[in-house]
This record gives C-alpha cells, structure tokens and sequence, in this order.
C-alpha cells in the first residue's frame, strides 16, 4: 500500500460516519425499549443505586438479524467493515475524542452533588480529559458508560463477521479462523448472556468516564480483540490436529475458570450463604469469599481471561508476535489492575483483607504469583 492509498483508506468518509451514528442510534433504541432484566447497580457512596436494563443479548440478536437481513436484500454489504476497517478505525477515534470533550465541558458545568455525577476536578486540563469528571454521566435517559461498553462488545463481533464474510468471499476460510471466530462468539454471547455481572465491575463502578475509558471501549476493544482476525485474513497457518484440540482445551479451561470465579463472586456478593462447589462457603469477616475459585487465587478470574485471551491468539501459530498483541497487553492491563483492586481491598476491608491474603497468597497464578 503506498502513502495515497494509505491516506485514502484512513481519511473518514461520510459514509462511514453515516455507519457509525446508524450503529449508535440502533444501540440506543433498542437499549431503551426492548425488555429485559432491570438490575440494581451497587449502592453509591450517597446510598443511590443506578438501574440498568439488561438487554444486550437482545440487543445483540436482533441487530445481528436486521444486518443479515439487509445482507440478503443487498441493502448492506457484508464486507463493509473489513473493507473500510481502518476508516472506520478512525472515525470511531475522532468521536470518541469529541464525545470526551463535551463530556468534559459538561462536567466542569455541573453543580450537582449526587455521587453519580458530582464533578471531580483537578484542575489538570489533560488529567480531567483523560480520566473524567463525572462517574455516571448519562444522556437522554441513557447511561453512557454501560452505552460504549456495549457498543465495543457488539462492535466487536461485527468487525470478527465483516472479516469472516470476506474469507467466505475470498473462499479461504482456515481452520485457525473457525477457531479464533468460534471463542470469540462464544466469548461475546457469554458476556451479554451474563451482562448484569459488569454492573458491579471496576469500570462501572470506580472509573469516572473520560478520554480513557471511551476509547477503551470504542477503539481499544474492538481492534485490539479482533486483531488476530485481520492478521488471519493476510496469513496462513498450517494447524496441526493436536495444536487444535490444545487451543480448544485452553478455551474451554480459560472459559470455565473466568465464568466460574466471577460467577461465584456474584452469587456470593447477593446471597452469602450460597453454596461454592456444592458446600457452604468459607467466608472472612463475614465479608469475603475464601473459597472455590477465591481460595485458589485473590483473582483467579483474570487468570482465567488471561487463558481465553491466549485461545484467541494461538490459533494463528507462533511465526509473528502480532496475533498475540492482546494477551500481552490484557496481562499487563490485569497485574496493574490486581494491584489497584488490591490496595482499594486493603483500604476498604483493613485487617479482614490481611486475613484473607495469608489465608490466599496467590494474587492470579498459583504458586508463581
Ligand atoms: P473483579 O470482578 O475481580 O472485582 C474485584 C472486586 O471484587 C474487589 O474490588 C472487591 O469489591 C471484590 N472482591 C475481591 N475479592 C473478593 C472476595 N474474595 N470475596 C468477595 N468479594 C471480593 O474485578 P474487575 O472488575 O477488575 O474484573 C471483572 C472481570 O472483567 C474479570 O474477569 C476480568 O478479567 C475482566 N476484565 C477484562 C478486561 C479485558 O480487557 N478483557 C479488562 C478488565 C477486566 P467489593 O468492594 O465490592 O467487595
């Protein structure tokens, strides 16, 4: 590709701007009027709770439908994201710069003193852009930090199936793209299916939203998880049998500790009393969950993402370190936060948190760390 071509693929068209607002205003609606489970977020240090309305697996289906629908009518192309990723890529880039700074101008406005949106502000110009001012600014009824989360993971899989739709046109579909497509899928399903468990996680809870978490969601998300599917679709990788049922046994393994950890961390959180692998659970002051997957490691839940992470990259064989940009930067992302969480449990929990690390020593790996 030479500088022009380059330049061409990059400069935002209208058309991708007209895609990316159809995506939005679909999001939108459909978040707002199809039904599904409204969940209580956790208390805010004022004693308010937020509702979220968790239909993204609906949301999902039947946006998923209208686009194989218009696909079928020829109304949309199928392609149309593989073949305008990187316009695409920085369209996205350019509104989530703009959406941060009106995020940032109507944060510094703000007087209200709720915890949801009082306005945190340093004075640091760059500081407050980056990290934000409010906690849980909404728009239009629409909470808009569970908003681009939900757009990254749908976007996501939109961008996987934009590239499967041109390995179909191509007819080079290899086994290592079935393979990366499936977990992902599954990954993707899983997250909407269990949608009501990231209202109690880090980002919604503690993260104000700001430059860093919009792009995150926005940009970051989707090319950084998909980027095995673009390295796919330019290189081939011979898989052996046995290098394939070892992916999947890594998936499904990655998977199940993942599910299950976070899974009994929220079932815990909601009845204490809950049984943990078919017994009662061992509980620390009356507070924490020390075991099942929590008396392993302190997060043995990242440690599962961790495994999936790098079922999504092996497929694509060990000849190039890009397919595996993302477990390497998910491993990072998830040490530092193990460190953040683990100094906000220190302060939070104090002597019940001491008790729990010597009962627990492993912070994410079992005897290594
Ligand atoms: P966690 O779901 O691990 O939550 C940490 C919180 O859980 C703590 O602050 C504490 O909160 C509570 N807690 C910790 N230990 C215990 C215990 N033993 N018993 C009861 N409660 C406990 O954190 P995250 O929000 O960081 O992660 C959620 C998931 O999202 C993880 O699986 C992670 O891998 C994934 N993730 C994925 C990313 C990606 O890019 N793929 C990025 C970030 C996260 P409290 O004060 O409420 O008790």
């Amino acid at each position: 590709m030479d500088l022009n071509q380059l330049l061409n693929a990059l400069i935002p068209s209208w058309n991708s701007a007209a895609l990316l607002v159809s995506f939005f205003t679909y999001l939108a609606f459909a978040g707002s009027v199809l039904p599904g489970k409204l969940v209580p977020g956790v208390a805010l240090p004022d004693g308010t709770r937020l509702h979220y309305r968790c239909n993204g697996l609906l949301s999902l289906i039947l946006l998923v439908a209208l686009l194989g629908a218009g696909v079928w009518m020829e109304f949309v192309s199928p392609t149309v994201i593989s073949d305008r990723g990187l316009e695409l890529l920085l369209t996205t880039f350019i509104f989530s710069f703009l959406v941060t700074l009106v995020l940032y101008l109507a944060g510094c406005k703000s007087h209200d003193q709720s915890s949801s949106l009082k306005p945190h502000i340093t004075g640091n110009i760059i500081n407050d852009w980056w990290f934000g001012i409010q906690l849980n600014p909404h728009f239009m009824g629409i909470d808009l930090k569970f908003f681009f989360v939900r757009a990254g993971m749908m976007g996501w899989l939109l961008i996987n199936l934009s590239v499967l739709a041109k390995c179909f046109q191509d007819a080079d579909l290899s086994q290592s793209m079935i393979l990366y497509q499936l977990f992902c899928v599954l990954y993707i399903l899983d997250y909407f299916f269990y949608e009501e468990y990231m209202t109690s996680t880090w980002d919604i809870i503690a993260e104000r939203l700001g430059f860093m978490l919009v792009f995150g969601d926005l940009v970051w998300i989707p090319l950084t998880f998909s980027i095995q599917a673009w390295w796919l679709l330019s290189n081939k990788v011979e898989l052996t049998k046995a290098a394939a049922i070892a992916n999947c046994f890594v998936f499904i393994i990655g998977y199940l500790v993942f599910r299950g950890a976070n899974k009994q961390k929220h079932d815990f959180k909601k009845n204490p009393k809950v049984l943990i692998w078919g017994r009662p659970p061992k509980v620390i002051g009356g507070k924490l969950l020390a075991s099942g997957y929590w008396g392993i490691a302190r997060h043995s839940n990242y440690l599962g993402d961790l495994l999936v992470a790098l079922s999504f990259s092996s497929p694509c064989g060990i000849s190039s370190p890009v397919p595996y940009f993302y477990p390497i930067y998910l491993l990072i992302l998830l040490i530092w936060r193990e460190r953040r969480d683990e100094s906000r449990c220190a302060e939070k929990y104090r002597e019940v948190w001491a008790e729990y690390c010597k009962l627990v020593p492993w912070r994410i790996l079992p005897y290594i760390y």
